[in-house]
């Protein structure tokens, strides 16, 4: 009997993973940058947790998510995206309280999302995220943004914008949220049953269907921007002057809602017509959260941040050579069982003084061990046979220039540490 993956989910392989490496060091990296910390929260939470901070009425919640009681009945999620998680750790670890009134935090890892399996679509994929989380400041608003954009651009993709808009605040929200409803009304009609839910419950969701995207309704709705109140207004004009200043270009896509419910002010999205990732791709977004904290809890807590899809990172990422410095340093290569008793012995003896080693466990011949070597980019093959078992000796042949001589056991170390010194490094 077989068994497979299951539908939506992917194996990443050994020759893949150190990709997936390359692009989490880049991540950290640009992270320490921008003094960001790094903050694991559970795969699993309360659903409860997410019907409240994402919302009952957005898809990812009401049609894509992993909901399962466990053995005593607790209704448990998988969760769909990061940001809940950290705000409902931020207030239940009191972070509020600390000396440093801005966290800055970021996680990455597995999401979940029941979804029809597609390109770049899986039903666990991997997220990067960012939360700045305790100031209520564009400046704030724009460093995420910022951050944003340097991550896209250190991985080299190409025709990126950076899309920005304004849901405003509460008071904006609610005059933007009757404009809807008014435009909204005469057509309910002909709007699919989630429309006609969505309109007395949450009429901004209306404007993310995927079933009544063409109705010509959708065309000519109220925009956020025009419902702003002076409040927002000025919010939304700082972040627009600050992004100016910096010289970061932008376009203000007054379409732009985002399809979670915490967002508040400023939202934005980076979309990149990069042919790697096809035209029109959505890298990823985010947005402020003013409401988010409380709403869960804990002391009125302004709050921005952003997702990256990592699957789509990667796909922009280089696909980077393997060389030399991949390498193993040596391959041990023992012809007979004797010589793999003292192979073990040496790759033991190698390995705690820091060089990175793998020996032969197939009992092949030469030939074949030496493609190993070759597989592995070793710098040295290590050759046993019974001579060398019975002096006390190995042969080792340097791969690079073939030079190949004969060393006691004793000056293995020495000999190694003296040929690879200088060009290449271990530790
Ligand atoms: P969201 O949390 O919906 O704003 O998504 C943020 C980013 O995560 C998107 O722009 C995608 O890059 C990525 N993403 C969301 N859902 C999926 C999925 N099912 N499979 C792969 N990537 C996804």
């Amino acid at each position: 009997m077989g068994y497979s993956a299951p539908r939506g989910t992917v194996d990443i392989l050994p020759g893949k993973s150190e990709k997936w490496i390359r692009l989490e060091q880049l991540l950290r990296t640009i992270s320490a940058n921008y003094n960001v910390k790094e903050m694991r929260t559970p795969i699993f939470e309360h659903a409860e947790l997410f019907n409240r901070a994402v919302g009952d009425t957005t898809d990812v919640v009401s049609k894509e998510m992993y909901t399962f009681p466990d053995k005593k009945g607790r209704m448990i999620s998988l969760r769909p995206e990061g940001t809940a998680g950290i705000a409902r750790a931020y207030v239940e670890n009191k972070m509020y309280g600390l000396p440093e009134k801005l966290q800055k935090v970021y996680y990455m890892g597995p999401m979940f999302r029941y979804e029809r399996p597609q390109n770049g679509r899986q039903r666990q994929f991997h997220q990067y995220g960012v939360e700045m989380m305790g100031v209520e400041s564009a400046y704030v608003d724009v460093e995420c943004m910022v951050m944003a954009v340097t991550v896209v651009e250190a991985l080299g993709l190409k025709n990126v914008t950076l899309h920005i808009n304004s849901l405003g605040d509460d008071v904006s929200r609610d005059a933007y949220r009757e404009a809807l409803k008014d435009h909204f009304r005469p057509s309910l009609d002909e709007l699919c049953g989630d429309c006609k839910a969505r309109f007395d419950k949450n009429p901004l969701r209306i404007l993310d269907c995927k079933v009544d995207a063409n109705h010509p309704a959708m065309k000519n709705a109220p925009k956020t921007i025009d419902y702003l109140s002076e409040n927002a207004k000025k919010h939304f004009e700082k972040v627009c002057s600050l992004l100016d200043d910096l010289e970061v270009s932008y376009v203000i896509d007054t379409n732009l809602v985002r399809g979670l419910d915490y967002y508040s002010h400023t939202v934005f999205e980076i979309i990149s017509d990069d042919p790697k990732l096809g035209a029109g791709a959505t890298v990823g977004g985010g947005g402020r959260y003013n409401g988010l904290i409380e709403e869960l809890g804990g002391p009125a807590t302004p709050g921005v941040g952003f997702a990256f899809g990592m699957e789509r990172l990667l796909l922009a990422l280089d696909d980077e050579q393997e060389d030399e410095e991949d390498g193993l340093d040596c391959y041990i290569m023992p012809l007979g069982e004797e010589a793999k008793d003292l192979a073990m012995q040496v790759i033991t003896m190698l390995r705690a003084n820091g060089f990175t080693c793998d020996m032969d466990h197939a009992s092949r011949g030469l030939k074949g061990q030496f493609k190993s070597a070759d597989r592995f980019h070793a710098h040295f093959s290590i050759i046993l046979g019974d001579e060398e078992v019975k002096n006390e000796v190995v042969n080792i042949k340097c791969n690079h220039d073939k030079t190949q001589e004969t060393v006691p056991l004793e000056n293995i170390v020495a000999y190694l540490e003296n040929h690879l010194a200088g060009g290449h490094e271990h530790e």
